[in-house]
């Protein structure tokens, strides 16, 4: 690797005013999809910012009127075992369970994931599938971003160079709402072919699908949602055919790329099959 200026900011607005002040900087979180870059000199910023220091990133909060709400620097592993994220959010949890090893889960954090923005990423799928936002901070302020407009193509996504992403808000559903997260991959625990998230939020009284979301991850640039798909099942009380319709729509909306493992048609029946799963299991929870 490359000499290079290195900094451990331990606040926010620190990070944000090295930020400004290097044109050439890269934020480092948990290293683990960064570091491999470094090593291959497939990136050589002029500065690293190391903002593992920066406590005030490192929370997992629940309200029940803002949601919940994670901080950038949280850990695969702190999602997976934090109780408040089991009993309010549950896809998030099964998501992080089935996310790398344990090694990586360790350290890799929800945040680094999403700014890496790797279209076969667990976090940023299940994230779709819950309507969630991002907060992203510069030395002049913050927006909120829908996750759904964060990511822009392959490893790209909204963020400028001068910001940081600090927070990732998940609104509490309204009605009686069942998540679920399906994945696919050729290893045990490793980076998914194919993974869906689906939330399903069903009007009170009656079984109305009123909200639905699929998202789809490793089958764009970008994770994406399955709107056709959704179409098919929303304002509608939902059976067995239904299911299958909305499963077949998110096939075809999906846009894989052949690999040396999986042809393109292969992926689009994974697709097929996983929204299935996801909408059987969220639906039954959801009636649940
Ligand atoms: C062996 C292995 C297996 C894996 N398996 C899976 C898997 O099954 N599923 C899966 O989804 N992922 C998997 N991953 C990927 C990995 O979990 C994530 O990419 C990782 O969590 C990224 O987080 P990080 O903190 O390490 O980010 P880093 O590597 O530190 O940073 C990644 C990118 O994000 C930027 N960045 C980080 N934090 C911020 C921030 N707060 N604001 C702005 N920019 C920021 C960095 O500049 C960099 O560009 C695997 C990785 C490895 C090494």
């Amino acid at each position: 690797m490359k000499d290079m200026t290195y900094f451990e900011p331990r606040t926010i607005a620190e990070a944000c005013m090295l930020l400004d002040e290097y044109e050439d900087a890269k934020i480092i979180a948990g290293g683990q999809s960064l570091i491999p870059l470094l090593k291959q000199r497939l990136i050589e910023p002029e500065c690293l910012i190391n903002i593992k220091e920066i406590s005030e990133l490192d929370y997992i909060e629940y309200d029940e009127d803002l949601g919940l709400r994670i901080g950038a620097l949280t850990t695969h592993r702190q999602i997976e075992k934090s109780p408040v994220i089991e009993s309010q959010c549950n896809v998030l949890s099964e998501m992080a369970k089935v996310l790398g090893d344990v090694q990586v889960r360790n350290v890799g954090t929800i945040g680094g994931s999403l700014c890496h923005a790797d279209s076969v990423a667990d976090p940023a799928a299940a994230l779709m599938g819950l309507g969630a936002n991002v907060k992203a901070v510069d030395s002049n302020g913050s927006r909120i971003i829908p996750i759904d407009e964060f990511f822009t193509d392959y490893f790209e996504t909204t963020l400028q160079p001068d910001e940081l992403l600090t927070e990732i808000q998940i609104p509490n559903p309204k009605g009686r709402f069942g998540g679920a997260f399906k994945k696919y991959s050729v290893y045990e625990r490793d980076l998914a072919v194919v993974n869906v998230a689906v939330g399903i939020t069903l009007a009170a009284g009656n079984g109305i699908i009123s909200d639905v979301k699929i998202a789809l991850g490793a089958v764009a640039s970008t994770p994406i949602r399955a709107k056709m798909a959704e179409e098919k099942l929303l304002s509608k009380s939902v059976d067995t055919e239904a299911i299958v319709e909305a499963a077949a729509a998110a096939s075809e909306e999906s846009q894989p790329v052949s690999d040396i493992n999986f042809s393109a048609d292969h992926k689009r029946e994974l697709v097929s099959v996983l929204t299935r799963q996801a909408l059987e299991t969220a639906l039954e929870r959801a009636k649940r």
